[in-house]
């Protein structure tokens, strides 16, 4: 139950902290608060793990977060507005104004997907989003449950495709400047995507539910942006590497991965795309029979003699 209290209270404070913020009346509260959630979150986290790579990509996360969430946009360019935003999670940061929106436009098109391509999806589904800084952080003492989030239905993750085609067909009129002419089409916009996606589903549900689905619920079956930058994770230089010879196939990392991925039933070479590089499988492993590489070549050719 304590669990459950201190979900619904982070909740709370979220959100309300994003009423005040739409509203005007103090705009950095969502950066401050949430800011303030994954310090404190990430603190405990940190303090629960012993690997170099999981710790430091803990302290990465808060240090990203920071900067794009206060410092940057607040400190120094005295904007306003996150900028750890991307289509097609956020479609509204397409129609910003001014230098912003081709910001958003670079960020979203060129920045991100060269990042993943170079590094994985870890790039951005591990440091830079911030749901994903909120599983990281907060999810963290809730990882193991992820597995439990398999008695939902696997037909779930369509929902993913869903979603993204609902963001291709707001996208394409916003930008051809009808959104604001149209105003059942702002009602659709503003039901759907940030009522119901926003503040039902990535927030309420996502947060409040992680003790019993796992960490990354929006990640697993909601989100467009996670299901473009899965499928280029795919082809990127990034993947989880198990040793076959050392690997004895006892699942224990497949217990902590908040993707509920079947790493020890999986390829040598991994390259689901689900993967969010969290480190943890690898920490965790009993053999020592894991690990991350950024060069794919290699690690095939590796994988290669260890069946030889
Ligand atoms: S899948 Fe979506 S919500 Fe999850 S970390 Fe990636 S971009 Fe963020
Ligand atoms: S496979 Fe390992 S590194 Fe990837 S998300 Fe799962 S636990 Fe994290």
């Amino acid at each position: 139950m304590k669990d459950y209290a201190v979900l619904i209270a982070v909740f709370l404070l979220l959100f309300g902290s994003i009423q005040l913020e739409v509203s005007g009346i103090t705009p950095p509260s969502l950066g401050y608060v949430f800011g303030g959630v994954v310090i404190a979150a990430g603190f405990f986290a940190y303090r629960r793990h012993r690997s170099a790579y999981v710790r430091s990509m803990l302290g990465t996360v808060v240090g990203v977060q920071l900067l794009f969430q206060v410092v940057l946009p607040y400190w120094i360019f005295s904007q306003g507005t996150a900028l750890n935003l991307t289509w097609p999670h956020y479609p509204d940061v397409l129609w910003a104004t001014g230098y912003l929106a081709l910001y958003y436009f670079v960020l979203s098109f060129v920045v991100v997907p060269l990042l993943v391509l170079l590094f994985g999806r870890r790039a951005w589904c591990s440091f830079a989003c911030m749901l994903g800084a909120l599983a990281e952080t907060l999810g963290d003492r809730y990882r193991t449950r992820g597995t439990k989030a398999r008695a939902l239905p696997r037909g779930f993750v369509i929902l993913k495709w869903v979603t993204l085609a609902g963001t291709a067909a707001v996208t394409v009129p916003a930008l051809a400047g009808h959104i604001e002419e149209v105003g059942a089409f702002l009602w659709f916009y503003l039901i759907i995507f940030v009522f119901i996606l926003r503040a039902l589903l990535s927030l309420a549900v996502n947060i409040i539910c992680m003790p019993r689905l796992g960490t990354r619920i929006w990640c697993r079956y909601f989100c467009p942006q996670g299901l473009v930058l899965g499928l280029l994770s795919r082809i990127s230089r990034f993947a989880l590497i198990r040793n076959v010879d050392l690997c004895k196939n006892c699942g224990v990392c497949n217990q902590h991965c908040s993707m509920a991925l079947d790493i020890s039933g999986g390829p040598a070479v991994n390259r689901s795309g689900d993967c969010f590089g969290c480190g943890v499988c690898v920490e965790v492993c009993p053999r020592n029979a894991l690990s991350m590489t950024t060069d794919i070549a290699t690690a095939r050719k590796k994988a290669e003699t260890l069946r030889v």
